[in-house]
């Protein structure tokens, strides 16, 4: 693992002439970036487009990419895919430091084999009294969306969740109590993250620039561990991108409100925040963002019909 340099009283790492000290810390950690698609289907243009952004942006500082392969959804994930779509980033020109094909000291660099992290990281959110049970069905959701002013405000996540199952304020205050030995595990419940109403979530995006999102009036609780015991992408993004030591994560705009969700995590779980870069959307001929349904922009289908890598990456 890399060490990372801080400021402390009474050791000098460094010579005189290299005073740690005269060189802003974020200027000292090393760039980190890295590319994270899940293997779901073939790679789009979309994606590929953001992916390559995070190549250049981490290229263009000397930095150490790292691909992670976000394979946790048993059900939709495939092995094959994640073959594909590190060949078809290859013919790209995408290269990486750091990845399930060629290891680094982050390894395992699949989500699914990265369980007891996001293990960890449920525990002590669950100690703190953050998180809690959530018993609505899909059903309960799609109704509670239906009703007056409850259908807006999820963003991406879909409407925003109306609460139901929030613990009283009481037992917040008593993490950790007689509801410890109740949950040994996060088997067979979904959990969500109690966000703290009103608190904002400013940061400053490299391409949006300043967003300010507000807990509880742009989102709302949110899923930080599946029914199916599968951790949910939020907290399993957080404690990766921590643990990979990654400084600026790089993404389709899509995950902006995420981003906001994310920062309530980092805060929860004491991890500093990395930078964050939001890339703009590709949208097909009608307007509409492109999704993984869009076969005929699989990157793999272009490349059959003798498009070119800088084509498909509008160069
Ligand atoms: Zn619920």
């Amino acid at each position: 693992m890399r060490p990372v340099l801080r400021p402390s009283a009474g050791f000098r790492i460094f010579s005189p002439r290299f005073s740690p000290a005269a060189i802003p810390y974020t200027e000292r950690v090393s760039y980190r970036g890295r590319i994270a698609p899940s293997p779901t289907g073939y790679l789009h243009v979309g994606h590929a487009r953001t992916f390559y952004t995070a190549f250049e942006r981490c290229r263009a500082r000397g930095g150490t990419l790292v691909l992670r392969d976000e394979d946790l959804d048993p059900e939709r994930s495939r092995e094959e895919y994640s073959r594909a779509v590190m060949q078809d980033l290859h013919w790209l020109g995408i290269r990486w430091d750091e990845g399930p094909d060629v290891g680094g000291p982050h390894a395992p660099y699949a989500q699914s084999e990265r369980r007891e992290l996001y293990l960890a990281a449920w525990e002590r959110l669950y100690t703190a009294g953050l998180i809690y049970p959530c018993t609505c069905s899909r059903r309960d959701l799609m109704r509670a969306a239906q009703a007056p002013h409850e259908g807006e405000g999820g963003g991406d996540e879909g409407p925003m969740y109306p609460g139901t199952c929030r613990p009283p304020r009481t037992l917040r205050s008593r993490p950790g109590m007689e509801e410890e030995r109740r949950y040994r595990s996060p088997a067979g419940a979904n959990w969500r993250f109690q966000v703290p109403d009103g608190e904002a979530t400013p940061f400053t995006d490299g391409y949006f620039g300043p967003q300010r999102l507000v807990a509880g009036q742009d989102f709302g609780d949110f899923l930080v561990w599946r029914r199916d015991d599968v951790p949910a992408y939020q907290l399993a993004v957080v404690v990766d991108d921590h643990e990979m030591e990654i400084t600026e994560v790089v993404r389709g705009r899509d995950l902006l409100v995420s981003t906001a969700r994310q920062i309530l995590l980092y805060r929860a779980l004491g991890y500093p925040e990395p930078a964050w870069y939001h890339c703009p959307l590709v949208l097909d001929n009608e307007g509409r963002r492109l999704a993984k349904r869009h076969d005929a922009l699989a990157v793999r289908t272009l490349r059959q019909q003798g498009v070119t890598p800088a084509e498909v990456l509008g160069r």
